[in-house]
């Protein structure tokens, strides 16, 4: 069972590059961690939208004939994974549409919190959904000429959706970036030469060498077209900031760079901060690969205490691993993360993650440890406990299953048959981000959401009120076929 909360989706935009196309599929690739069930690429060669999608990974989706068939000097891209609707082609993005104001496509990153209520009025209008995702409910309210008897435009989209969305919308002239008024997700904007990018995150502009613009600010439209980018600030400034703190957590690359602050350097200063707020007498640091890492060597450097990386990641485990549970336990975790055991036994360790979100695999690494011999072990954890579930975009689980919302911290070190844990305080990690408190959402510690949501919201809810549309169809189907009959 895994033990990290999934990653939402990295979008990418390219404007005024002859490779497009190709260009994104490398910002793609450098946004693989955001999401890895399906990827998609949009491309618009000045007479044609050209789409291809589909489940898988980056590379495996665009084999080098794929990327031929994209051409043009425009293109979106995304890489998903599931935050609402299931995983399936038919909600892979990008998506597109062909409506009054030519064709639009669309790569979103977030989760809306309004979306049961928006898909109601637009059904209820004569709206046709293809997919369960979200993202379409922005589609189609950008496809309606008007509005409440007013002419209709993005701002009026925008000013209608709630959440979290950081966009890249592309249309027969334009790339859009747009980013929420709480700005909840990142997204930057970069230039190859005379090429504008759009992307998640600062890393995918390295990896297509486009030099860093800047942020894209919270509640801000950029257009970029013939004429260049302009920008607009589509909501008032008095709106409550809202970055996921759990994106310098765990979510974002290390080497990617957000708000001026390196995520590297914010995780080897979150292990820092652990190191002073909890001193431990130990023999050793041991992170937790790849996620630990960062945090643990900061506890070492500010401790004193050696680091070593006791547990060897292998980094060829696909999803398709059978698990051969007759044969031997835990195969599942073990054939992912080996230890070395001679750099434990016989010694008191500190064992360092980003987060325990279920409990289950670090109960499996505590074990591991004390069966090769270590003398104790320590578990710190580089954030706060997580009490409460994300409805802004990121997969935890339901709150009965968050070990910390359930369990006390002893209950917690006794599950995991630890010597001690301890996880960082708010304050800790706030602190090591360097910015202010009020511009975070911290809302999975505590439980302080900025934006209303829903209740009810999940991950299926678009689906499994589907299933209940299409329950009460098939009734009506079989009503209406016992009429006939009589
Ligand atoms: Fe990020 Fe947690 Fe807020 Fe979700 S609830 S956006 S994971 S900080």
């Amino acid at each position: 069972m895994r033990n990290h909360p999934k990653h939402y989706c990295g979008v990418f935009g390219v404007y005024g590059h002859p490779r497009a196309a190709e260009l994104t599929y490398f910002g793609l690739y450098a946004l693989q961690h955001r999401g890895q069930e399906s990827a998609g690429i949009v491309s618009w060669d000045g007479k044609e939208f050209h789409t291809h999608k589909d489940m898988g990974l980056v590379p495996a989706v665009f084999p080098p004939a794929k990327l031929k068939e994209l051409p043009g000097s425009m293109a979106v891209g995304h890489t998903r994974y599931s935050t609402t609707g299931s995983s399936r082609l038919v909600n892979a993005q990008p998506l597109t549409v062909d409506c009054v104001r030519g064709r639009i496509a669309i790569a979103h990153n977030g989760n809306l919190t309004n979306a049961d209520k928006l898909r109601d009025e637009l059904e209820e209008s004569g709206s046709i959904f293809q997919t369960t995702v979200d993202s379409e409910i922005i589609l189609h309210l950008l496809a309606q000429p008007s509005l409440k008897g007013e002419k209709n435009n993005l701002l009026q989209t925008l000013h209608r959706i709630e959440g979290a969305y950081s966009l890249v919308i592309m249309t027969e002239q334009e790339l859009i970036g747009v980013r929420d008024p709480h700005g909840f997700r990142p997204l930057c904007l970069g230039k190859v030469d005379d090429a504008w990018v759009i992307a998640s995150e600062t890393c995918a502009l390295d990896l297509v060498e486009a030099k860093f613009v800047r942020e894209v600010e919270p509640g801000e439209v950029v257009v970029i077209n013939k004429n260049g980018l302009s920008s607009t600030q589509a909501f008032p400034a008095h709106k409550r900031k809202a970055f996921c703190i759990f994106e310098y957590v765990y979510f974002a690359r290390p080497d990617s760079t957000i708000a001026d602050r390196s995520v590297y350097k914010v995780r080897v200063e979150l292990g820092r901060q652990l190191a002073r707020e909890f001193p431990i007498e130990a023999d050793v640091v041991v992170p937790v690969p790849d996620s630990g890492n960062c945090a643990a060597l900061g506890y070492s450097l500010e401790s004193g205490i050696p680091f070593e990386m006791a547990f060897v990641r292998n980094h060829y485990v696909g999803r398709s691993f059978l698990q051969p549970k007759q044969l031997f336990r835990d195969a599942a975790v073990r054939v992912k993360l080996n230890l070395i055991k001679e750099l434990v036994k016989d010694r008191r360790v500190i064992v360092v993650d980003d987060s325990i979100v279920r409990g289950t695999t670090t109960k499996i690494r505590v074990n591991n440890l004390k069966q090769a011999g270590a003398k104790e072990v320590h578990v710190l954890v580089s954030c706060p406990p997580h009490v409460n579930p994300c409805v802004y975009g990121v997969d935890f689980p339901d709150k009965s299953k968050l070990m910390a919302a359930n369990m006390t911290l002893e209950g917690i070190r006794q599950f995991l048959n630890a010597d001690s844990v301890n996880y960082l305080s708010q304050e800790g990690m706030v602190q090591a981000t360097g910015r202010p408190r009020t511009e975070f959402c911290m809302a999975c510690y505590d439980g302080d959401y900025p934006v209303a949501y829903e209740t009810g919201l999940s991950k299926h809810a678009i689906e499994q009120r589907a299933g209940r549309l299409s329950r009460l169809s098939d009734d009506l189907v079989t009503e209406r076929a016992q009429i006939k009959l009589l």
